[in-house]
């Protein structure tokens, strides 16, 4: 989401006549968009901060995202920075940069019921494969979890201002979208249709090849969604469902309002839906009070369900949230022999995934060129990353045979060029 917001900031600036460079030294202006999720996140914002003023060209700097809405003013008082603008009040930031260079102060984050979408500028230009924010902030309250402080409360676009964009990204050379939300499957709108309803309405624009969304809550995955997996082709087969921990008493700790049972059972729903569906998962380590039985369960859950892919952190206590004011802190050195263990188990079952890919035919969305000259990158349907050699272009779509696996990547060799 991060990336997106970054993407609408830029072209809110491209509109006041500016231009994006990769030169942070040439750079007039910087936004840093920020993550406040874990500590070592936001601690990033204030190191990028000292690296950019020690330069010496001084751009103005603007402080965007979660750290800036969480922070507020304290970011002012800590570092040189000039704007500070918060997650849902980023359609300002012309005027904000306007202001700071007026010598005024310049910070807002506010969370106006009125959407920013509205007042964000048409999209023009994408890349082969876009992203595309539908429903924003949570209410779910997990005890260790900033989101519903950083991005408010769960609100969803519009239906047709969705579809208006997704238009309006395939013209401008988007051929997979990505709908993307804090919990994307909350989202509904005042029909009371479900992200389903948007999937098979993506569906019918023909330029479009791929739909994904991400990231889902378990207890929003619909029979709705579920049966979009069965039936709606361009809809990717993959699935990334946070689970967190394995323990009962942990997920009840986490308020995560679902078990480890109750969670595998969704999944065999999922797989009975669609039975190639490579499965993606979140996966905290040390929350307050885990213990080593506890954290078993979280390998045993790991081993019932194979992940394809799997993203795992050590706890992080947030301050403001439930979860930082529990006992039973976890020494590091705990939680770091243990996120060690989940990481081995996890990363065996993905090279597994891949390996068991070796042989099958496949077709890959070109999104990149790759190292060598002839050689591109793109994406299976499972989201694994794939590079062949091939005069095919971005954009493409590819039929390849994949030929070897390693456990990040997968090489093939070109079929046929489906017809662009
Ligand atoms: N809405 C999504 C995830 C949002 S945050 C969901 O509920 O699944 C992305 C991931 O960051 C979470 O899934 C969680 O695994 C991790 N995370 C959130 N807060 C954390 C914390 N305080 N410490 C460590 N990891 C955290
Ligand atoms: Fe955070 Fe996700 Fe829980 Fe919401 S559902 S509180 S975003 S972890």
């Amino acid at each position: 989401m991060n990336v997106y917001d970054g993407e609408r900031m830029a072209e809110l600036m491209a509109a006041e006549g500016m231009t994006a460079t990769d030169e942070a030294n040439a750079a007039d202006l910087v936004v840093l968009n920020t993550c406040h999720i874990r500590e070592k996140a936001t601690e990033k914002v204030y190191s990028d901060i000292g690296r950019l003023r020690k330069h010496g060209s001084d751009p103005m700097i603007a402080i965007a995202g979660c750290v800036a809405q969480a922070e507020g003013a304290e970011i002012v008082r800590r570092a040189k920075v000039d704007v500070v603008v918060g997650p849902q009040a980023y359609h300002n930031l012309p005027k904000l940069v306007a202001d700071a260079a007026a010598g005024k102060p310049a910070l807002d984050t506010d969370m106006p019921a009125e959407s920013k979408f509205g007042h964000l500028p048409a999209r023009r230009r994408s890349g082969p494969s876009a992203f595309l924010t539908v429903q924003e902030g949570c209410d779910k309250f997990c005890t260790y979890c900033v989101v519903p402080y950083t991005r408010g409360a769960e609100i969803s676009r519009s239906f047709a201002r969705i579809i208006d964009e997704a238009k309006a990204l395939v013209d401008g050379g988007a051929r997979e979208i990505t709908l993307l939300g804090q919990n994307v499957n909350a989202w509904t709108d005042t029909d009371g249709r479900g992200l389903d309803a948007l999937i098979r309405e993506l569906d019918r624009l023909p330029a479009l090849e791929r739909i994904r969304y991400t990231t889902s809550h378990p207890n929003d995955m619909t029979q709705g969604l579920i049966d979009a997996h069965r039936d709606v082709e361009k809809l990717m087969p993959f699935l990334h469902l946070p689970v967190q921990a394995g323990s009962d008493r942990v997920l009840k700790a986490m308020n995560r309002s679902h078990t480890a049972d109750s969670y595998l059972r969704l999944l065999d729903r999922v797989r009975a839906a669609r039975p190639d569906i490579a499965l993606s998962g979140d996966f905290i380590v040390g929350f307050p009070g885990e213990t080593e039985a506890e954290f078993q369960e979280t390998l045993r859950l790991v081993d019932a369900v194979g992940y394809a892919q799997a993203y795992s952190f050590k706890y992080s206590p947030r301050p403001g949230t439930p979860a930082a004011d529990m006992a039973g802190e976890v020494p590091m050195e705990v939680m770091d022999d243990r996120l060690q263990r989940l990481q081995a188990s996890l990363l065996r079952d993905q090279k597994a995934f891949n390996d068991a890919a070796v042989g099958r035919t496949c077709t890959v969305l070109v999104e990149r060129a790759g190292r060598h000259a002839g050689q591109m990158l793109g994406k299976s349907p499972w989201l694994q990353s794939v590079h062949f050699d091939t005069d095919a272009r971005i954009g493409d779509m590819v039929e390849v045979e994949i030929v070897a696996a390693g456990p990040v990547s997968l090489s093939a060799v070109e079929r046929m060029r489906a017809a662009a």
